[in-house]
Formats: structure tokens, sequence, C-alpha cells
């Protein structure tokens, strides 16, 4: 999606920083990285530091300057857009100083001595990488239980492939694993393979990382015909296809939803080959999940957004034809209501975008034993939680703003909480 920057550009774009006392963009960075600090380390050619700087707060730094909705985050902080409304590339600068750490796989950490304790971490995505990492680093013996084939979660299965390129997300796993200390136990999932009354007997602190493992439906009849699929699904059949020429692609392709989600694969039909890509969306451009530079990365890779339309029936003969549409509004206290007036729009392929939720299996019987809400665990500040030896973070966890660098920050703060747990009065 962004190419990365030469030396020589990296230097002009790091000598565009003011260094800024109290930095905002800084305090934007979910991970707090100090943005001010590594970008002078870039100016003084000191690459190796610079990347210490990204990876010690966020561990998934490589891939966060690939992903991060930059533009809602660090650089919507900076301060070079009042003076010329556009901030320092806060992003591209990351990925300059942390590229050589992966290419050259260069390691910047050591763990301190054997603690004797072990962890149970449960998920292999950003939130349970970031986590074990931390632990390892900390001393700690970490077992890893994931229920995919493959670590990186979303990063190796989820994210467009446009985006992340050349197997980076299994790149950035295996440099991760290499600080020792870190056992991996594939294809093995909480609530099939193991329960978490398993794990709290035989280790000495759970951190519970599995992510969202349901879509949501769109609730209308024949959800089920051909040439209607789940985003989610067809992204990670993509991101793990060997040859992309066998995957179907739409010609006339319809997305529903208004998250990321949405315009990634929109955007990554349109890449392989869909004549037509139109994204639908029941509110307006504002309150869409995709930001409004993602909204017009789409339009300006040929997909066409729909505002103020809601699904109410699939067409279909013997395959999905299309889909019929209600308009929508908002009423005078502000809820969305139907305006009644229905239109369709034709497509051979329809994917259904439109969010996950945490599967409901995953603890069985520990199930009552969790405080939820909206089906994602409540957690404290810690993300300890209602269990006073279990922590949770990432997606699954409620107020959770679903992105990489939020779980990668949930992981490395439940990390050093459990840290302290396990040594109490040092
Ligand atoms: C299509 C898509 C595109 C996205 N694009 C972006 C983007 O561009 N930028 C961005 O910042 N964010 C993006 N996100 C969001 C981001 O990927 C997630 O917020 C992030 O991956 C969450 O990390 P996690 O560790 O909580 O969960 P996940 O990444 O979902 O990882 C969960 C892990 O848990 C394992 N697991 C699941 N169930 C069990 C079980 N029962 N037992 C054991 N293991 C289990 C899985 O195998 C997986 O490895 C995207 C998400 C999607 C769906
Ligand atoms: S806000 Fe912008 S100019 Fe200020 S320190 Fe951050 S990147 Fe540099």
């Amino acid at each position: 999606m962004h190419p990365p920057l030469p030396r020589s550009e990296a230097l002009i774009e790091a000598d565009r920083c003011y260094f800024c006392f109290d930095a905002p963009c800084t305090t934007a960075c979910p991970t707090g990285i100090d943005i001010p600090g590594f970008i002078q380390k870039i100016r003084s050619d000191n690459v190796k530091g610079s990347a210490h700087t990204i990876l010690r707060e966020n561990i998934m730094g490589g891939m966060c300057a690939r992903v991060c909705p930059t533009e809602i985050l660090c650089e919507e902080a900076c301060v070079r857009n009042v003076h010329e409304d556009k901030p320092v590339n806060i992003g591209l600068l990351q990925r300059y100083a942390t590229d050589p750490v992966f290419e050259q796989d260069l390691q910047l950490f050591e763990r301190a001595a054997d603690s004797g304790k072990k962890v149970a971490v449960v998920g292999g995505g950003p939130a349970g990488l970031s986590c074990a990492h931390r632990l390892a680093v900390l001393g700690h013996q970490v077992v890893i239980f994931n229920r995919d084939g493959k670590l990186g979660g979303l990063n190796e299965y989820g994210i467009a492939a446009y985006k992340t390129v050349n197997d980076f997300a299994q790149q950035e796993v295996n440099w991760i694993l290499d600080i020792g200390g870190i056992e991996v136990r594939q294809n093995t999932a909480l609530g099939i393979d193991l329960s978490l009354a398993d794990l709290r007997q035989e280790y000495d602190a759970v951190f519970l990382a599995f992510g969202l493992g349901s879509v949501n439906e769109l609730g209308l009849a024949n959800e089920d015909a051909d040439g209607v699929l789940n985003a989610v699904d067809y992204i990670a059949k993509l991101r793990q296809s060997e040859n992309m020429d066998d995957l179907p692609v739409g010609r006339h392709v319809v997305v529903i939803g208004g998250g990321m989600t949405a315009i990634d694969i929109a955007v990554q039909s349109k890449r392989l080959g869909a004549e037509v890509v139109e994204i639908v969306y029941r509110r307006g451009p504002d309150q869409m999940g995709a930001s409004q530079y993602e909204q017009e990365f789409a339009q300006t890779s040929g997909v066409t957004i729909r505002h103020w339309a809601s699904p109410v029936r699939l067409l279909v003969s013997d395959r999905v034809a299309g889909v019929e549409f209600e308009r929508t509004e908002l009423d005078a206290s502000g809820k969305l209501q139907s305006t009644g007036e229905t239109w369709s729009l034709n497509a051979d392929v329809v994917f259904k975008a439109v969010g996950q939720a945490v599967a409901s299996d995953v603890f069985g019987e520990a199930a009552a034993s969790f405080e939820q809400k909206g089906g994602r665990l409540l957690v404290d500040d810690d993300r300890r939680t209602t269990l006073p030896d279990v922590w949770a973070g990432g997606d699954c966890i409620h107020g959770n703003d679903d992105l990489t660098v939020t779980a990668v920050q949930d992981g490395k703060v439940a990390a050093i909480a459990i840290d302290r747990y396990l040594r109490p009065g040092e």
C-alpha cells in the first residue's frame, strides 16, 4: 500500500519533525512510542537505536508501521498539520527504522534470569504475542496455545494482502519467538482441546487473547446462496493462497458494511480484477468505522461507496444475482429509520462485512465466571478479568477499538501486571 522510504527521503522527512516537548503524536500512539525520540535517532543515522526506541514500547512496530491507521492516531495529532496541512510521515519513518531489524534478524532484547514461573497465553495474535514476548523478557516461561496452524492472528489471516506483502507477518512472528522461553502449541483451542480450569491449575497465570471467533450475519433469507461470502473468511483464504489465480473473483461485487474490513475486501476485489465494486453502508460517511483516508483510498482505487441504505433482500436465482436495499435516514431523535423506499443492485458476489463477535463456546463451563459486556470480557486498567489469575486483551475485551496496535498495548500492559502479581513483595 505504501512503498518504503529510501534513506535520502527518510532523512528529509525526519528533518520536518519539530521534536515537540510533550509530543502530541506520542500521546496519540496507543503504545506510547517516543516518536520524536526515534525520529531524532534516524536523523543521526542511528537506525538500530531508533528501532529499539520503537520496539521496546511496541514489539509489533514493524507490522504497525504497515497497518496502523496513522491518519487518526499519531499523524492526526502532529503539529505540522497546523502549519502545512501535512503531518510528518511517522508511519513510513517507523518502517524505515524497523525494517533492517527483520531483514538482518537483529535481536535487540535480552531475557532476565529465569523466574521459575509459567504463564499460559491463549491465542497467538498481536495481543498474545506481545504479552508472551514481554513475559519472556521479564524471565517467565510462556506457553502459547493457538487455534490456527500459524501464529500472527489477523496479521496473518485478516489484514489485506496489499498492506503486508512478502510474508512479513511470519518474519515478525519468528523474530518475536527468537527471544526464547516461549513454547508454541498450534492447533490447540480453548473450549475444545483444553479448558480454562486446566490452565489455571497448571500455570501461575493465564492471558486470554483469542480475538473474535465468529462473524455477524445480515439476518436475511438466502445467506447461504452461492456467491454470498463473508469478507473475513475470503481474506483469510486469499492470504493463505499460493496461487491467487485459483480464487474466484466477482465481476460485480457488492460489499455490505462500513468498517476497515469492508474497505479491505472492496479494494482487494478491485485489485483482483472485479469490474464493478460497490460498498453500501446504512449510515453516512461520518459514521463509517473506516477513516476518511480509507474511504478516499477505496474511492481512488475505483470503488463506489453508497450511503444511507440497508439490505432487505438477497436476490437469488441459481446463485446470488443482486441485493435489494431500503433507504435509511435519521429521525428527529437521531435514530436510524427506514424510509420505505427501495432500490436494487446487481451482484454476482456479495460480501458481508458487518462486524465480528466473540465465539460463544470458548469458555465452556467457565463462561459464568467472567463479567462480560456486549459479548466481550470486562477487564480493569491492568487488563485483569474478574478472575484473580486471569488477564485478557485484544479484540476479545470490552472497549477495545479493534486495531492491531491496541491489541499489542493490551498484551504489554497485561504482561507487566502479571509480572507484578508473580513477584509479590519484590
Ligand atoms: C479483515 C480485517 C482487516 C483488518 N485490518 C486492520 C488494519 O489494517 N489495521 C489494524 O490496525 N487493524 C486491522 N484489523 C484489526 C486487527 O487485525 C485486530 O484488531 C487484531 O488482530 C486483534 O488482535 P488479537 O490478538 O486480539 O486477535 P487475533 O488477531 O484475532 O488473534 C487471535 C488468535 O487467537 C487464536 N484463537 C482463537 N480462538 C482460540 C481458542 N479458542 N483457543 C486458542 N486460540 C484461539 C487464533 O488462532 C489467533 O491466532 C483488521 C481486522 C480484520 C478482520
Ligand atoms: S507532533 Fe509531529 S512535529 Fe511534533 S514531535 Fe510529533 S512528529 Fe514531530
